[in-house]
């Protein structure tokens, strides 16, 4: 095994959204971009195709650009030159490529008002989310490129008996599928294009249909930083429309998706049908993430840390929290400290820095929420909703809630928004919560409050999850310090921005000379 170890630490600085000197030209970069019409259409061989479907605003459902689902002649087309350019760039050695991730780095932070700004018109994200997701794509080049440095310019050398030579190899596994959401639509976008890169893969990258304009900006910057234009395209469409294509195509090496688990099954069946080599999947997908609050935790800290992970970013993170478990002797005092708390969050333009909560991504994720309220009113009790009139007009905006359940099988599925679910616990059934996150099958990120010596460690050993937070918010993970993914339902692992993620894009062969 390779034994990879940790790399030093080295992550993007960002901007200060307090500081006015770099705030001024962040707005003036927005108010730059809001008059302009994007093309988001597919690029194969570094040329756009043709973009005639509309791209939405999701905070005014203004058309920003256009988009398309890429033709089968240039989904063909880019197969073709992908599988050409693969041993090329695969040869070319980690060194080398890592040279050209770190110049991507360094596109990306000079454009970084520009990005955030897009990331705002297009998919509704605050301009501090779109600030941190352009940070966290300039870790993932940085982080990534260092990887490939470390692990696939030289072969590691083997012992062996004498007048014998043994030698492991790692490389790509050819053409590499990246299918990446909406709610990360740089970040992840980024993160999983350049670790199949790096690896020595060449990329047909598919964004999520909404954001495909930031993708096509990202692709842009990456061919100007030197990846070559037949080793990397892009595919816009739905997952109906190219996402089978780009699946069946007998050249897939492997696929890289962040998304639904339900769409992540799918791949999987898909994979497992067709003709041809076995491919690997490495799918990140849902949560049903909890957070246990018991009498001892600091409840200014904890109404400030369940604000940040359930509301914040409209809740549309796959690490949001779901499910408060609040042990019953504190829940009244905590409850009503957290309902004030949601009283001052600001729901509105994501453009405004006094926002808090953007819009959610379209109306098909409006709708589920709404029905999902409706049914919590029913069989939940609402403790907190947020005041209707309070709603900026147009736009698919859905207000923070708070609902307080019996138990966790009243949610038979991700709720992928600003709603949080309440149980309430006394302190001998810790051990059944714990129990009880396990049985829900998924397995991405998990809090804990409290101040009881040996609890953290106990909890940690038994809760079944990726990312394991104590006494702090749950989201946000840090490239490098935080390497983020989940289990069982939640993913396949190894973490993105952790030392492991790139041997999930890699083969390995090993040499072996009788001297
Ligand atoms: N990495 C993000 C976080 O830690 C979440 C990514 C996702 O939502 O897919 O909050």
């Amino acid at each position: 095994y390779m034994g990879a170890e940790a790399l030093p630490r080295k992550n993007s600085h960002g901007i200060e959204l307090s500081d006015p000197q770099a705030v001024g030209p962040l707005l003036e970069e927005l108010a730059k971009q809001r008059g302009k019409h994007f093309l988001g259409g597919p690029i194969v061989n570094g040329v756009m195709g043709k973009a005639e479907e509309p791209v939405y605003n999701p905070a005014n459902g203004e058309v920003i650009g256009h988009t398309a689902n890429t033709d089968k002649h240039l989904i063909e087309q880019a197969y073709a030159s992908a599988i050409e350019a693969q041993i090329g760039w695969d040869r070319l050695g980690g060194n080398e490529r890592a040279t050209i991730l770190d110049r991507i780095a360094d596109f990306y932070e000079k454009k970084a008002n520009e990005l955030a700004a897009i990331i705002c018109l297009e998919a509704g994200r605050t301009l501090n989310d779109g600030i941190s997701e352009v940070r966290e794509a300039v870790d993932f080049c940085r982080y990534y490129a260092n990887a490939a440095r470390q692990h696939f310019s030289e072969p590691t050398e083997l012992p062996g008996p004498t007048g014998e030579q043994n030698q492991l190899y790692l490389g790509g596994r050819g053409v590499f599928v990246a299918i990446s959401p909406w709610n990360f639509p740089l970040a992840i976008f980024t993160g999983q294009v350049v670790a199949a890169l790096a690896a020595g893969n060449t990329v047909l990258a598919k964004p999520a249909e909404q954001t495909p304009i930031i993708a096509a900006h990202a692709v842009r910057l990456m061919l100007d930083a030197g990846v070559p234009a037949k080793v990397l395209h892009l595919i816009t469409g739905t997952g109906a429309a190219v996402g089978k294509l780009l699946i069946e195509d007998p050249r897939l090496g492997g696929v890289a998706f962040t998304g639904s688990t339900e769409t992540a099954r799918l791949i999987n069946q898909q994979l497992a049908e067709k003709e041809g080599p076995i491919v690997p999947l490495i799918a990140e997908t849902g949560g049903q993430n909890v957070m246990i609050v018991d009498s001892t935790a600091l409840p200014e800290q904890v109404v400030d840390d369940v604000i940040q992970s359930a509301f914040l970013s409209a809740g549309q993170r796959c690490s949001a929290l779901r499910i408060l478990c609040v042990q019953d002797v504190i829940a009244d005092n905590l409850l009503n400290m957290l309902k004030g708390a949601c009283e001052e969050l600001t729901l509105g333009d994501p453009g405004k820095l006094a926002t808090d909560i953007g819009p959610v991504i379209d109306g098909k994720a409006l709708n589920l929420l709404e029905a999902h309220r409706e049914r919590m009113d029913k069989e939940g009790k609402p403790l907190f909703t947020f005041d209707k009139d309070k709603k900026p007009g147009k736009g698919t905006f859905f207000g923070p809630q708070v609902v307080e359940i019996e138990d966790f099988s009243v949610l038979k599925r991700e709720v992928f928004g600003p709603f949080l679910h309440v149980v309430r616990f006394k302190a001998e059934e810790l051990e059944d919560v714990i129990r009880r996150i396990n049985a829900t099958g998924y397995g991405l990120t998990f809090g804990l409050h409290s101040r009881i010596e040996g609890r953290a460690d106990a909890v940690f050993k038994r809760v079944n999850v990726g990312n394991c937070y104590v006494n702090r918010d749950m989201v946000g993970a840090v490239v490098g310090v935080n390497p983020f993914g989940g289990q069982g339902l939640s993913g396949t692992g190894f973490k993105a921005g952790g030392p492991h993620y790139l041997f999930r894009f890699a083969t390995e062969k090993t040499k072996t000379i009788n001297t």
